[in-house]
């Protein structure tokens, strides 16, 4: 019977894909992989000569990114109905920002099959370590940057705000190349209703090479209309304001407050 475990491949590949990733494309009857690079594609290829196939052939130049979402889903299903040991592997942690994934899981689980996901290494995890930001300290919050904007969200300024895709800010399409990023203005507007316009903040891309620098290019919000914003950009928006405890509910913690 078929099954389909799901791996992460890491921002770097070669470094960051894990002992059990590496054994379940080397075991697998079928490999379907979604990477960015061609070092990520060639270590999968080699790995699996025989068996591996990219689902980014589904991309196509203004085509909806959900239709092609849909696309790898089938294709996952596929082989599994098949009856094939099926091992999809997604660049970073396979199941941050990656909707085929979780979706292929969901279905076939639900059509009796066995399908689960490992963790890997995401762009948020290298963020942590490259720019020495813990989550833990002050708090974290994450968001798509579209949807951060469209839903409205209140970020905390007390705590650190990650916005992923910003470099693809208001595009619901796939680009080969590169994004008309026109509506940049107004997402600058939007964060500049709960932070100054002077506030630093991070253009992070992590190298994807093994020897290679990050970039981290620190501007103020005004200026994230004169960066270069690619779809490997992640802004980091550090905390802007201290948090205060509340007096009442650490005395009723029974904490010592100083
Ligand atoms: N699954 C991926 C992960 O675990 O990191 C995320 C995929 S999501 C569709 C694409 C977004 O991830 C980008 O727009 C960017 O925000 C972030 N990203 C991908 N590669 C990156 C890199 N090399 N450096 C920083 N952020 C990156």
């Amino acid at each position: 019977k078929g099954s389909l475990v799901v791996v992460g491949s890491g921002i770097k590949t070669v470094g960051h894909l894990t002992q059990e990733a590496l054994a379940w494309i080397k075991g697998a009857d079928k490999v379907l992989y979604v990477v960015t690079d061609p070092v990520a594609e060639g270590v999968i290829q080699r790995l699996n000569p025989e068996k591996a196939e990219s689902l980014a052939v589904f991309y196509e130049e203004g085509k909806l990114r959900r239709e092609t979402y849909e696309k790898m889903v089938e294709r996952m299903i596929e082989c599994v109905h098949a009856g094939l040991r099926t091992c999809a592997v997604y660049y970073g942690h396979p199941g941050v920002f990656a909707y085929p994934t979780h979706t292929a899981i969901r279905r076939l689980r639900k059509q009796g099959y066995e399908a689960f996901m490992l963790p890997g290494i995401s762009a948020e995890d290298c963020l942590f370590a490259e720019l020495g930001v813990d989550p833990g300290s002050p708090g974290c919050q994450s968001y798509e940057a579209t949807t951060f904007v469209t839903a409205g969200f209140v970020p905390n300024p007390k705590a650190v705000l990650i916005l992923w895709q910003v470099g693809v800010f208001g595009h619901m399409d796939y680009s080969r190349t590169h994004y008309e990023l026109r509506e940049i203005p107004l997402f600058v507007e939007y964060l500049s209703r709960f932070y100054s316009p002077d506030h630093e903040v991070c253009v992070y891309e992590s190298a994807i090479f093994p020897g290679c620098k990050p970039r981290a290019d620190w501007v103020p919000i005004r200026d994230l209309t004169k960066v270069q914003l690619t779809p490997a950009s992640t802004l980091y928006v550090p905390a802007s304001e201290r948090p205060t405890p509340d007096l009442e509910l650490c005395k009723r913690l029974g904490m010592a407050v100083r």
